[in-house]
C-alpha cells in the first residue's frame, strides 16, 4: 500500500553533541537502508549492535544499536527502522549523508513521521495534537493532560459520539428509505432524536468546563501592573531568579510585554511584566501598547504592585473596570519602611483579595508571595484533570456538533425527517473533522449492520 511512497528518515534526538543520537527511518525501503548501512536487518523489535558503514566506501562511520519494527505494528504503520549512533555532530552528518544516498530514500519534513501515523490510522488528529502537547509540554500538569489526549481521551469520546450520532442518523434515514417497507417501524424518528438530545447534553457538558483544559495548555496568565518605578520589573526578575523551574523567559507578542513562564506547583503561569506599557504618539507603539494592554486586562490575576514609600499612591487606574479578575496588592520596598506600618490607605479601601508586603530588592516577603501564587494555580487548575477539551479547535468543534443537533431537535415538531437527517449529518461530520476521521460509508454501515435491510 505504500510501495510508492518516499521512504524518509530524520534525527530524532537533540541537538548534537550529545551523548546518543536517534535516526529513525520510516517507509518501503527502511529495511534495506538499514542492510546497506549494518550488514543485516535484526531480528524485530531487539537492540542489535552494528558497525555503521558507509556504503559509498566502506568506511566505517560508527558502532551503533540498530532496531528494526516492521509494519504495520510500528509507530507510524509503516516498516521502521532506528539506529542510535554517538551523538557527535561529524558521526550524524556522515549517517544522514549515507542515507540520503540509498535510492527512495529522503530526509523527512517537519511532521512527517506523525503525519505517516495518521494517514495509516494509527493517531488520530486529536491524538496528534496531544503528541504535538507531550512534546511542548513544560510543567507536570501540562505532560498528564498532554499524555491522556495522546491515549485518545477526547479522541475517543469523540468516535463514541459520532458513532451514536449515526446510529441515530441510521434509524431516520431508514425511516426516510423505506417507510414503504412493511417491516419498518413507523417511530424511528422519536428514539434518534431522543438519543440526539442525550447527546447535546453530554457534549454540552463538556464544553461547560470554563475553558481550563485550554488554559492548560498556555498558563494561568498574572499581570504585574502598577504605578512606574513600583519595582514591576524588579520582582519579575527576582521571581524569574528565584523560580529554577523558569522555562522559557522572552519578550511577548509585542514588545510591551515581557512574558515570562512558570512552573508552579506543577503548573504552568505565565507573569505578564507591563512596565512597558506607556503612552507614545507613535502609531505602531500605540497599536502595541493597545494589545499588550488588552493581554493584561484579560489575566486572570492582576499583582497591582505599589511603592509602599511613595507619597502618591495612585490607585490602579481601570481596575474598577476590570470585571471579575481577581487582584493582589503588592506593597514593595518594605526594605525601605523600617518599622513603618505598610499598609496604606488604598490596600484597606481598595477591594484586594490578598494583600503582600514584599521587597523585590531583597527578596523579602517574595517567598509567600510564590507560595501564595502556587496555591492559586494549583486550585484554579484543581478540575483540569477532567477537562476534555485542550484546544479552541476541539471548542469550535464541539460547539458545531452541538448547534447542528439542536437544529435536528428544532425540527421536532415539523416532522421534516430529511432536514432531521441532515442535519445529524452535519453534527457527525463536525465530530469527524475533531479526529480526522470522515467517512460517509460509516453511515451505510450501520444502516445494513442494524436493519438487515437487504433482504
Ligand atoms: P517598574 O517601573 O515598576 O518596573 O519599577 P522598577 O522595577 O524599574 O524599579 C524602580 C526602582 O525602584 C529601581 O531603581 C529599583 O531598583 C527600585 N526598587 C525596586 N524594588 C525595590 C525594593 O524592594 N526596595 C528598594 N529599596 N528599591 C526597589
Amino acid at each position: 500500500m505504500t510501495s510508492d511512497r518516499p521512504t524518509i528518515f530524520a534525527l530524532s534526538s537533540g541537538r548534537p553533541p550529545v551523548a546518543v543520537a536517534v535516526v529513525r527511518i520510516c517507509g518501503p525501503q527502511a529495511g534495506r537502508a538499514l542492510e546497506k548501512l549494518t550488514g543485516r536487518v535484526p531480528p524485530p523489535r531487539r537492540a542489535a549492535l552494528a558497525r555503521v558503514r558507509d556504503p559509498a566506501d566502506g568506511e566505517i562511520i560508527d558502532e551503533a544499536l540498530a532496531l528494526w519494527f516492521p509494519g504495520p505494528n510500528s509507530e507510524t504503520g509503516e516498516d521502521m527502522a532506528e539506529i542510535q549512533v554517538h551523538g557527535g555532530q561529524a558521526v550524524i552528518a556522515a549517517l544522514l549523508g549515507a542515507l540520503g544516498r540509498v535510492e527512495g530514500c529522503r530526509m523527512a519534513e517537519p511532521g512527517e513521521f506523525t503525519r505517516r501515523a495518521f494517514i495509516n490510522g494509527r493517531l488520530d488528529l486529536t491524538e496528534v495534537e496531544g503528541l504535538a502537547d507531550l512534546i511542548a509540554a513544560e510543567t507536570p500538569a501540562q505532560r498528564r493532560q498532554a499524555y491522556r489526549q495522546l491515549k485518545g481521551l477526547i479522541g475517543d469520546q469523540a468516535e463514541a459520539w459520532r458513532r451514536q450520532i449515526i446510529e441515530a442518523l441510521a434509524l431516520v434515514e431508514a425511516r426516510i428509505d423505506f417507510s414503504d417497507e412493511a417491516d419498518v417501524p413507523e417511530d424511528l424518528v422519536g428514539p434518534a432524536l431522543h438519543a440526539a438530545q442525550q447527546l447535546r447534553n453530554m457534549i454540552g457538558a463538556s464544553l461547560a468546563d470554563g475553558g481550563r483544559g485550554e488554559r492548560l495548555r498556555d498558563g494561568v496568565v498574572v499581570a504585574i501592573a502598577g504605578p512606574p518605578n513600583a519595582g514591576k520589573s524588579t520582582l519579575l526578575n527576582r521571581l524569574a531568579r528565584r523560580e529554577a523551574a523558569i522555562v522559557s523567559p522572552y519578550p511577548g507578542t509585542t514588545r510591551d510585554v515581557i512574558e515570562v513562564h512558570f512552573d508552579l506547583a506543577g503548573y504552568p503561569v505565565t507573569l505578564l511584566d507591563t512596565a512597558g506599557i506607556r503612552g507614545s504618539d507613535d502609531p505602531v507603539e500605540q497599536e502595541g501598547i493597545r494589545r499588550a494592554t488588552a493581554r493584561a486586562a484579560a489575566a486572570d490575576l492582576i499583582l497591582w504592585v505599589i511603592d509602599s514609600q511613595a507619597s502618591e499612591r495612585p490607585i490602579g487606574e481601570n481596575l474598577e473596570n476590570r470585571g471579575t479578575t481577581n487582584c493582589w496588592l503588592v506593597c514593595n520596598k518594605v526594605d525601605l519602611a523600617g518599622d513603618k506600618l505598610w499598609i496604606n490607605s488604598e490596600s484597606r479601601s481598595a477591594p484586594y483579595a490578598k494583600q503582600f508586603a514584599i521587597s523585590a530588592a531583597t527578596g523579602s516577603g517574595v517567598e509567600a508571595l510564590i507560595g501564595a501564587l502556587s496555591a492559586y494555580a494549583q486550585t484554579y487548575f484543581a478540575a483540569t484533570e477532567s477537562a476534555l477539551v485542550t484546544r479552541a479547535r476541539h471548542r469550535q468543534a464541539l460547539e458545531a456538533t452541538v448547534a447542528a443537533l439542536d437544529r435536528a431537535l428544532a425540527q421536532r415538531a415539523s416532522g421534516h425527517e430529511e432536514l432531521i437527517a441532515e442535519e445529524l449529518r452535519a453534527a457527525a461530520t463536525t465530530l469527524g473533522r475533531l479526529t480526522g476521521r470522515v467517512d460517509v460509508e460509516d453511515i451505510l454501515d450501520v444502516i445494513f449492520r442494524d436493519f438487515c435491510i437487504g433482504k
